[in-house]
């Protein structure tokens, strides 16, 4: 492609488009990408990028795995999409009956969707109508924790952190009580909200989010003992955990615990096309079963189950297994780690350098004066430093953290540590 092809394009896409979390006065033109393959991603000028955070944490096994790619191919050509109202189809069945057996025990139901907030939005829902069914209507506060990033849409806002993107919208988000992630914050909150408590919901091990902040299997344990001990269903939104990013397929099969509602998206096609779950225990839909028409669960989306996106989750399914895409992970994560705990022994820029699976993380202190939190001005210089190194980085504010998909070889990963390594000593430079 030519550099004036390339040109029109970025001109075409700032005549008429308005892009996702971005600030259209200030940020540099969007990149041109050509293609993708493995952990590259080709521009329309011939520069080669890695994805070192697996296109906002959903390719998983890279781009365009060919039996990703053969499993939507061939399913396009057999049923391309019809309404689940009424009816079913061999991929919808397959996958749910595929989760089920890797997922957590206690799961037996899949409610499908897609996109990760939905997930998390039917989630709540569930959880509220039950409540009402077995005839505690005044169970409608959720529990939540700082930081919490649960998706954009109105629910999910409401059981997220509001600071900062949702501040304008904060006072039209339902009631929800956020704690500090930390054990005697919650007990104190459920024995405050007692029975107006409707549930618990957090992103197991890992907030992305919020600067991917990581917990202890042990606290993720203690939730799940609270929630026994209150009574009180405990939702996990492994939206961005699920799938492998920890080193195990599942968070919460980490932590050896069991959610009574699991939320999934982004890597559940192994990032290649737009679908999500809700999975739940047996429980929640015997409350929904009655010879009254009105205790139906009405929710659905004109693309629930979409059979390409169910065909692609199962053939993701199929990948994670014969690939071990969760050691894989692991293995990157480590790497990558090793890297950076080398290159960064006691460097007084870097707070805080931590790993889980396949994601590493630090905080950077930023020069004299520049604010922390998502906003730091650190951002888009960093951002860009990177991309000028052949990596693609979207630093969480002042968090720099590399999340690259099960493809990324072993000189790949070099090159991301070498990368954060050489942004680290950037930000020398600036103070
Ligand atoms: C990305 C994300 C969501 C939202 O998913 P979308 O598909 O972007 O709507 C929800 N929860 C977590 C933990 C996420 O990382």
């Amino acid at each position: 492609m030519t550099n004036e092809r390339q040109g029109d394009l970025v001109a075409r896409d700032r005549a008429h488009l308005w892009h996702p979390y971005t600030q259209h006065a200030t940020e540099a033109a969007p990149l041109p990408v050509a293609s993708a393959s493995g952990s590259i991603l080709r521009l329309e000028d011939g520069r080669e990028v890695i994805d070192a955070i697996s296109s906002w944490w959903a390719t998983l096994h890279g781009h365009g795995h060919p039996q990703l790619v053969a499993a939507m191919r061939n399913q396009v050509e057999t049923l391309d999409h019809v309404l689940f109202a009424g009816t079913t189809h061999e991929p919808a069945v397959a996958l749910a009956e595929g989760l089920l057996e890797v997922v957590p025990a206690g799961l037996t139901r899949v409610f499908y969707s897609d996109n990760g907030s939905t997930a998390v939005e039917v989630a709540l829902k569930m959880v509220r109508q039950t409540w009402c069914h077995s005839g505690e209507p005044q169970r409608r506060i959720f529990l939540c924790l700082d930081g919490a990033y649960h998706g954009d849409t109105f629910g999910s806002m409401a059981v997220g952190d509001p600071d900062p993107f949702f501040l304008p919208f904060e006072p039209m988000l339902f009631e929800a009580r956020r704690v500090p992630a930390q054990a005697e914050a919650i007990h104190q909150a459920l024995e405050e909200l007692g029975d107006r408590c409707a549930g618990v919901i957090f992103e197991p091990l890992v907030q992305g989010a919020a600067g991917m902040q990581m917990q202890t299997v042990a606290f993720v344990q203690e939730l799940r003992e609270q929630c026994d001990r209150f009574g009180i269903p405990l939702i996990a939104d492994e939206v961005m955990t699920g799938f492998g990013r920890t080193g195990s397929l599942f968070a919460c099969g980490k932590a050896e615990i069991s959610p009574d509602i699991l939320c999934l998206a982004k890597g559940l096609t192994g990032g290649s096309f737009p679908l999500s779950a809700t999975l739940t225990s047996e429980r929640f839909f015997n409350a929904f079963l009655s010879e009254d028409r009105t205790r139906a669960f009405f929710h659905g989306h004109t693309f629930t189950a979409n059979p390409i996106g169910c065909a692609v989750g199962l053939a993701s399914l199929e990948v994670c297994r014969r690939e071990d895409t969760p050691g894989r992970l692991e293995n990157i994560g480590s790497t990558i780690h090793a890297s950076l705990a080398r290159g960064l022994a006691n460097n007084p820029r870097v707070e805080n350098l931590r790993r889980m699976g396949g994601i590493a993380a630090m905080d950077l202190v930023p020069p004299g004066g520049m604010e922390r939190g998502y906003l730091s001005s650190l951002q888009p210089a960093l951002r860009a430093a990177a991309l000028e190194r052949g990596v693609l980085l979207r630093p969480l504010g002042n968090v720099l953290y590399a999340l690259p998909p099960a493809s990324t070889t072993v000189d790949q990963c070099e090159r991301i540590a070498e990368v954060m390594i050489e942004l680290v000593a950037l930000c020398d430079e600036k103070a």
